[in-house]
């Protein structure tokens, strides 16, 4: 039997949804519709000084708003912290975890001789075998040396993707020097835990996944399945978002905002109200499903 098909929508209440925020919200609803899957959100609110207060209660406004109602109720990230921890042990128990005591200045000027010797652009391992007298600050996991640091995968829309882990990256932080847990570490622990079979998001998250699969392979977890639809891009080129000043949708036009957010995917219908929108789109979805196939 075939696993039931379970996606997600994993907001990081930083600010309302804007455009950018739906049309990964939409492409996930409708993912999960066209398998006749589940759709979960997930608020990923442990980057505590980035969360802004009453965000994540803004974005589920927003989405029942838009009719993008979830199938279970909402999980917060912030009271799963203790699920973080065992996975931090179970890899410090494994060995493929250290301590690092480097500043960001000191990796950074590091990189600058490393560049120059290796052409490599990630962290040079410097304390990969102990902390030369430095204070630990991060937690490290290790990346496989050799043929073994590419790690590939092919995504539903973007095509085969491959990354050196060793190269492009080096021993990469799961527990951070203020102490919050690393985005990488909780997505992956929680996709496993709600168990994900389809992820769907953001074109800008293409390149963390890599990190996710090595870290599903060390933890002993499955791999979903990876779709990353294009971001939606400011008059200047620059993602939508908060910080490039991207504004909040207006839920009193809960169509306009889906049909702008459909169009970004290639979805266009003319449906008149929310529910019939949706269910059109649906359609439209399948269709691109079966035609990619
Ligand atoms: N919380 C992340 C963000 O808002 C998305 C995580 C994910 O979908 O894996 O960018």
């Amino acid at each position: 039997m075939t696993q039931r098909y379970r996606g997600r929508f994993a907001p990081s209440p930083t600010g309302p949804l804007h455009l950018g925020s739906l049309v990964t919200a939409l492409a996930s609803w409708l993912d999960a519709r066209a398998h006749d899957g589940d759709w979960l959100v997930r608020i990923e609110d442990i980057d505590y000084p980035r969360c802004v207060k009453g965000a994540d209660d803004d974005i589920l406004r927003t989405l029942a708003a838009l009719g993008l109602h979830p199938d279970e109720p909402p999980v917060w990230q912030s009271r799963r912290e203790t699920r973080y921890a065992e996975a931090l042990h179970s890899l410090e128990i494994a060995g493929q975890l250290y301590p690092c005591g480097c500043s960001r200045r000191e990796i950074a000027d590091s990189l600058i001789h490393v560049r120059e010797r290796h052409q490599t652009l990630g962290y040079p391992g410097t304390c990969r075998n102990g902390l030369h007298g430095k204070l630990p600050r991060a937690w490290r996991v290790r990346v496989p040396d050799g043929d073994a640091a590419t790690v590939c995968f092919d995504d539903r829309w973007q095509g085969r993707q491959c990354q050196n882990l060793e190269t492009e990256l080096g021993d990469f932080v799961l527990r951070r020097a203020d102490g919050l847990w690393a985005y990488q570490l909780a997505v992956v622990v929680d996709d496993a835990a709600q168990e994900i079979t389809h992820i769907v998001r953001g074109a800008d998250l293409l390149d963390s996944t890599p990190r996710q699969i090595h870290l599903q392979h060390l933890l002993g977890l499955p791999t979903p399945s990876y779709l990353h639809v294009p971001v939606v891009v400011n008059a200047v080129g620059e993602k939508l978002s908060k910080q490039s000043g991207a504004e909040a949708l207006d839920t009193a036009a809960p169509l306009d905002a889906l049909r702008q957010a459909g169009a970004h995917l290639g979805i266009v219908n003319g449906e008149g109200n929310v529910p019939a929108w949706l269910e059109t789109a649906t359609e439209q979805w399948k269709e691109k499903l079966a035609a990619s196939n």
